[in-house]
């Protein structure tokens, strides 16, 4: 199959979260199963070209229309770890890819409205007829709406859609010009709740909801996303849409790449282990130790990842650092803050740990660090407020580190609790897992945690043991995305 993948990230050459390492992980994994993958991207100035092999201008007449005249874009190629990117670099005063930044600007929706356009125009005008388009979140929401009311028209005729929504959070809302710059025009038609109609406010459009309404399929990272998306109010206004559409939606969830993240073979920490070789973790853990020139104990370790926000249940991080104390624990976070507030209340907490000889506070991001952590650590704590897919999880179980996580989105679908697992046998178990939103739940499962490692350590690295067996890598993932894109090519809207 020839598929081609619409997106605003790649890690690593794009990378603000998550979206990234999925277009590129699932990419690699796509074409490792015998398929051809070709990424359409934005050139954006402060992308990593340290990360592209052999970039040349691939196509230098690229006219996209836009409002009543034209833009002139050229088209760059090159590699980016091995997979094949376009990118395309418009010549206009609007300077819509040269901002120092991915997002944040306030024509953000006119960004990718164009770019949207733009992908679409450079496959018609290079004649390239893919059997998949996969596009990717909000900023792409408007590919299958414009495939389906203009390019299939002009070419783009028997192209299918699949759309992934990564986070609902942001949906890409704007108003009127958004049509009249992309020439999709006939407002009284797209103002419609079937159409791109937004939810809450009917005098707006939702780019995300166009995605839902004209892709032939829908996805989000994880099957249990899928369903909170539907039936709670995760999905920011989407739910009915979501539902309307259920029988084109459901969940894959997301892989890693167990190329970068294995303990095996991994470059960033000093002593490599595997399930037969458990032991050696306990060397990282000392090494850990050093570094962040904590205690030489028989304490368990506990640590948590990540961006410390809304959320990533930042109360609840916060509680677990004294709760683990509490218990006897040491502590270890790795975070960083955008919001002021949040980082202010978490460096008054690192000088106040200071000397602390059980307590590590790293505020920043570190992805060094992050492989030693992962490997030192006994335990990773993932108290998210929603969590799509999760990654963190995914890769403490991959280094045997028995995640502590609540019970929402893709944590359900990754981590079963010891204890009280319904669905799976004690040897498939691997890890603790909590519901509720408070310090009491989080409790509960942090104490019980503790309590195994300190009163039957043996059953603990059983339980560290059973996660490194888990097999989260893109592998199942990609077949099933080939499963959907072959259910889909040979169907129309
Ligand atoms: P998000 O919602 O941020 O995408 P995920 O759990 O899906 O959360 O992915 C988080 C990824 O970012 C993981 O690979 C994690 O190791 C990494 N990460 C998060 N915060 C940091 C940090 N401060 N330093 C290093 N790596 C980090």
């Amino acid at each position: 199959m020839y598929i081609v993948q619409i997106a605003s990230e790649c890690a690593p050459v794009i990378k603000a979260g998550g979206l990234g390492d999925v277009v590129y992980g699932l990419s690699r994994e796509l074409e490792n199963q015998g398929h051809t993958v070709e990424l359409i991207l934005p050139m954006y100035d402060c992308m990593r070209y340290d990360h592209i092999w052999g970039l040349h201008d691939a196509y230098r007449e690229l006219w996209v229309p836009w409002y009543n005249g034209r833009i002139h874009c050229s088209v760059y190629c090159g590699w980016v770890h091995g997979r094949v990117c376009f990118f395309i670099e418009p010549h206009s005063q609007d300077n819509f890819f040269h901002r120092g930044c991915y997002y944040g600007c306030n024509d953000d929706v006119m960004r990718f409205a164009f770019f949207s356009k733009a992908a679409l125009q450079f496959l018609q005008q290079s004649n390239k007829t893919p059997d998949i388009i996969h596009c990717h979140d909000w900023q792409t929401g408007l590919v299958p709406v414009m495939l389906y009311e203009m390019y299939k028209y002009h070419g783009l005729e028997y192209q299918r859609i699949c759309y992934t929504i990564h986070n609902f959070k942001h949906q890409g809302i704007c108003g009127n010009e958004v049509l009249q710059a992309t020439g999709l025009n006939r407002p009284e038609y797209y103002f419609q709740y079937d159409k791109l109609q937004d939810n809450f406010n009917p005098f707006a459009l939702n780019m995300m909801k166009g995605g839902i309404t004209y892709s032939n399929a829908i996805t989000t990272v994880s099957p249990y996303h899928a369903w909170e998306a539907q039936h709670t109010d995760i999905s920011c206004g989407l739910g009915h849409t979501l539902y309307q559409h259920r029988d084109r939606f459901q969940g894959v969830l997301n892989g890693i790449d167990y190329g970068f993240w294995n303990p095996e073979s991994d470059k960033y920490i000093p002593y490599n282990y595997s399930t037969t070789e458990f032991a050696q973790k306990s060397y990282n853990k000392k090494a850990l130790r050093e570094r962040l020139k904590l205690a030489d104990s028989d304490k368990p370790l506990i640590a948590y990842i990540g961006r410390l926000d809304a959320q990533k249940g930042v109360h609840l991080v916060h509680h677990a650092i004294y709760y683990a104390q509490q218990r006897d624990a040491q502590f270890v976070l790795l975070g960083s803050a955008t919001e002021p507030s949040i980082h202010s209340w978490f460096a008054h907490e690192q000088e106040f740990l200071a000397e602390n000889p059980d307590v590590h506070l790293e505020l920043g991001f570190n992805e060094e660090l992050s492989h030693l952590i992962y490997a030192g650590a006994d335990m990773m704590v993932v108290p998210s407020n929603y969590e799509p897919c999760g990654l963190t999880q995914i890769i403490s179980l991959k280094y045997g580190t028995v995640p502590i996580v609540r019970g929402v989105g893709g944590l359900v679908n990754t981590v079963f609790d010891w204890d009280y697992d319904q669905l799976h046998i004690p040897e498939e178990r691997n890890g603790f897992v909590f519901f509720e939103s408070d310090n009491y739940a989080l409790e509960s499962a942090m104490a019980r945690a503790i309590d195994l490692y300190n009163l039957n350590p043996d059953i603990f690295q059983k339980l560290a043991i059973q996660g490194m067996e888990y097999d989260y890598s893109w592998k199942n993932p990609a077949q099933k995305y080939i499963e959907i894109y072959d259910l889909i090519r040979h169907q129309w809207l």
